[in-house]
């Protein structure tokens, strides 16, 4: 009861007055901390390891030492018996700055949405992300800035403008302004290139016709012009995909990212074998689905504090009152349920990403945690959705040298729980606190 009183007591001091510092500078710990006799789940898959030293220098792991090594002097120490500590999430498709409340648009994209979202991410253990074809031109600084050792907020990766389809995909109806829409490959390359020299992380493509909806589908000879481009300034290509047989021309045509799951049929070994040798990474995005028809019903969770404290103002009446589920969607999770344990046990590379912020039912914050429930249900042990959601995505992203996990040299974003999600993939909803660059997150 003491040792809790303690605790408790510094998680209450640092987390009142060290979100805007450095919390071992803050402690005259000379920036080292300590978070004592954890148990670790590192990230890469490994059963977790008890009774564990986490050393942090300024924003970086520093060490991870087992109860008889030998402890930094002088160092901030924070007890955390009976927690569990992973690597903070990241999201490897998102959208920023497009919801405002219930409203949906291009028109609610600015430096100031965007900034309240990835604080939102940041409260929720969501320590990268990448948006994904959607961002206007406040997102380049915003990029920068998040890559400062002093930031609060996820790194940002972004793909900038995507590129969609004259009248077609993504759907007019969805606000997205912020689209290249090329009419042939001469006007795709040019517009390539003016994207190109924003120095994008990825770009973004749509390839669908949203259920017969739209007409035209992106011309192959478009994206095949994008891909060439694209890889020859070394940036990687990430597709909008629900069919089977887009997904196989797109991997054929080099694309790097799969951003959906493949939602129209079983997918194939040709397909599987195809990404194996390309190395195709896989986004199933099954939360997407979910959000369609989910809210048709309330339920327990809806009533909890972690759901609810992702909500913008408005969001739960709207919920309630105009919420339009589409039941095929249940469908297609299924689906992409079956789909992603395929995937996964040929041994194809599966990172966690949500599309969330697309729309206001796709909640940010939440929706990352929601994806990983999904992931298990499908059939996948928490301990690998967890790399999913982490290493994984650190693989995608091109991140593995600051974010490849709890090891040491890693940057220091790391999620304390409250209980184990090895033993039950919710636990990760048991926020207790969060680091991003080694400093705790204000979460209240
Ligand atoms: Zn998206």
């Amino acid at each position: 009861m003491r040792s809790i009183l303690i605790m408790l007591t510094t998680l209450l001091f640092l987390g009142s007055c060290a979100h805007k510092k450095n919390v071992g500078q803050e402690s005259n710990g000379e920036g080292w901390l300590i978070l004592k006799g954890a148990r670790l789940i590192d990230g890469m898959g490994g059963i977790p390891r008890d009774n564990v030293n986490i050393v942090l220098k300024d924003d970086r792991i520093q060490s991870i030492l087992d109860p008889k090594e030998a402890l930094p002097p002088r160092a901030k120490v924070l007890e955390l018996e009976g927690k569990t500590v992973i690597p903070a999430l990241m999201s490897s498709h998102i959208h920023l700055g497009m919801t405002k409340g219930v409203d949906v648009g291009s028109r609610n994209i600015s430096a100031e949405n965007d900034l309240s979202q990835l604080y939102k991410f940041s409260k929720y253990g969501v320590g990268a992300v990448l948006s994904l074809g959607t961002d206007g031109d406040e997102i380049y600084k915003i990029r920068a800035d998040s890559q400062r050792s002093d930031s609060s907020l996820p790194r940002v990766l972004t793909a900038g403008r995507g590129f969609g389809v004259p009248n077609g995909a993504p759907p007019m109806d969805m606000g997205i302004d912020h689209v290249y829409r090329p009419r042939t490959v001469a006007e795709a390359r040019k517009q390539l290139k003016d994207l190109l020299a924003k120095q994008p992380d990825v770009i973004k493509i749509w390839v669908d016709d949203f259920h017969g909806k739209m007409k035209k589908k992106m011309d192959p000879a478009i994206y095949k012009a994008l891909i060439k481009d694209a890889h020859a300034n070394k940036v990687p290509v990430a597709a909008h995909v629900y069919y089977l047989q887009d997904a196989k021309l797109l991997v054929q045509a080099g694309v790097d990212i799969l951003a959906h799951s493949v939602r129209d049929q079983d997918v194939d070994l040709e397909l599987a074998s195809l990404m194996k040798t390309k190395n195709v990474a896989y986004i199933p995005t099954l939360s997407v689905d979910e959000s369609q028809f989910i809210y048709e019903k309330k339920h327990t969770w809806m009533d909890e504090p972690f759901f609810q404290g992702a909500l913008d103002a408005g969001v739960m009446s709207w919920l309630q009152t105009s919420y339009k589920a589409n039941p095929a969607a249940r469908e297609s999770l299924s689906q992409a349920q079956k789909n992603v344990m395929t995937l996964y046990k040929a041994g194809i590379v599966i990172g966690l990403g949500t599309d969330s912020g697309a729309n206001q039912a796709r909640i940010q914050g939440f929706s990352e945690h929601r994806e990983m429930e999904l992931l298990v249900d499908a059939g996948i042990e928490p301990l690998e959705v967890l790399r999913m959601a982490t290493v994984n995505n650190a693989n995608i992203l091109g991140l593995t040298k600051d974010y490849a996990g709890i090891q040491p040299k890693m940057k220091a974003n790391l999620i304390v729980l409250d209980a184990d999600p090895s033993e039950d993939i919710r636990n990760t909803q048991k926020i207790n606190t969060v680091f991003i660059n080694g400093r705790i997150i204000e979460r209240h």
